[in-house]
């Protein structure tokens, strides 16, 4: 069990928090604070207990000098006073004297948040590498650590490994959330425990298949990548997604498992991926050498819909046709009414997935959803994620 923010006594001590506030920002206003809404139980629990709270955070990439202009936290920061209703200092800097007296002069229950860590990167990638004397430098900045960013914890930085390394640390409500929902999923799911998968290629899904045909009882594959299992299985896709280098592994798992693994046996075809394009619906065998399939068919949703009316618990990562296109998101948005009405644990991984159901209007009705794309990925995989492994265990003085 890993040390929580609960473990430790936070009064008068300069704890570092670690969030995830890598928002959607577009000429300096914020698309999407959930983010920041995300963090905002840690933040007040270290608040209520009297730390000087630090705050770190990455947004975006930062590859060129000029990227740092749209990448800077400033916005947030506004933001995230507004939301806390106190002032929160915000630093234009990443290193230096300027950061360190604003943190010297910090008192018990002020909130600093400091520039955009990823602005080291500039420096020969010192933030995404790991770099030792940045850690030890960021570290020295605190008397705690606390990581609460789940969607980097599958990352190897200074900002949640390094420093972890090198303070008392602990995580947040956030990961300590994530952690316990998907944890569950993979030790003690409710059953029939049926997984949905999507998405545009089969080889970002290997490891997840690999791991929950396990533990599943069915896995319903739709979106670009049920192409690549449909032409192992010797039908036509015309012109859909295929992912070549997968279709060894394809076939494996169909000849291994082809009672867990279900996929389409209809298709919405265009000739082209665009709005208002014309489409057509057939199955599967039936599609022509120019068509690209974009979505499941009406047959292959009333088939998803029978296994998931029995589920007790649901998995889904990665959207069932290219919603992007409203055209081409009626399966998707088929699957949400269904998932709507069922007494089931519905856990949506995040990244695309999350946005398509939200954009859909159906994040209200499912139990959890990720803030994190790749790192419920890796976790779904069954790997270690590294900024969570960094965490002192509670055993641990
Ligand atoms: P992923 O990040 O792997 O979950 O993939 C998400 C992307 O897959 C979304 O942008 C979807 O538009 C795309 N996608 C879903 N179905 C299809 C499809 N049939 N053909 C091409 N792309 C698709």
């Amino acid at each position: 069990m890993k040390k929580t923010i609960r473990d430790f006594n936070l009064n008068e001590k300069k704890v570092i928090i670690r969030v995830d506030f890598n928002v959607p920002i577009k000429d300096s206003i914020i698309q999407d604070d959930n983010r920041i809404k995300q963090s905002l139980k840690t933040i007040n629990y270290a608040i209520d207990n009297g730390a000087k709270v630090i705050l770190m955070s990455h947004l975006g990439r930062i590859k060129e000098e000029k990227d740092k202009i749209k990448n800077t936290l400033e916005p947030v920061a506004l933001r995230l006073s507004e939301l806390l209703g106190k002032e929160v200092i915000f630093v234009t800097e990443t290193r230096g004297k300027i950061l360190e007296d604003e943190i010297n002069n910090l008192q018990s229950r002020q909130v600093l948040l400091m520039e955009n860590t990823r602005f080291e990167d500039l420096n020969g990638e010192l933030e995404s590498s790991n770099d030792k004397e940045l850690s030890k430098y960021w570290a020295s900045l605190g008397d705690i650590f606390i990581n609460d960013a789940f969607a980097t914890s599958h990352r190897n930085h200074a900002s949640n490994v390094g420093i972890a390394s090198l303070l008392p640390s602990g995580i947040g409500f956030l990961i300590e959330k994530e952690i316990n929902v998907l944890s569950e999923v993979l030790e003690n799911p409710k059953r029939p425990f049926n997984v949905i998968l999507g998405g545009a290629k089969v080889k970002d899904k290997i490891g997840v298949i690999k791991n929950l045909v396990n533990i599943a009882d069915h896995i319903l594959i739709g979106g670009g990548m049920a192409y690549t299992f449909l032409k192992a299985s010797s039908l036509p896709i015309g012109k859909s997604l295929v992912d070549m280098e997968s279709i060894p592994f394809c076939k494996e798992m169909l000849e291994k498992y082809s009672d867990k693994i279900i996929l389409p046996i209809d298709s919405i075809n265009a000739k082209e991926i665009k709005e208002d394009v014309k489409t057509t619906e057939c199955f599967i065998s039936d599609i022509k050498e120019d068509d690209i399939g974009l979505d499941i068919g009406y047959g292959t949703t009333k088939i998803f819909k029978e296994y998931l009316l029995e589920s007790k618990t649901v998995v889904w990562n990665g959207t069932v046709g290219y919603s992007e296109i409203d055209l081409f998101a009626k399966g998707t948005k088929a699957l949400c009414e269904v998932l709507k009405d069922i007494d089931a644990t519905k856990i949506i991984g995040g990244g695309d997935t999350a946005s398509a159901i939200t954009n859909l209007g159906y994040s209200d009705y499912m139990t959890y959803i990720s803030t994190g794309g790749g790192a419920s990925l890796e976790y779904l995989e069954g790997k270690k994620l590294p900024g969570i492994e960094v965490i002192s265990d509670k055993d641990e003085k």
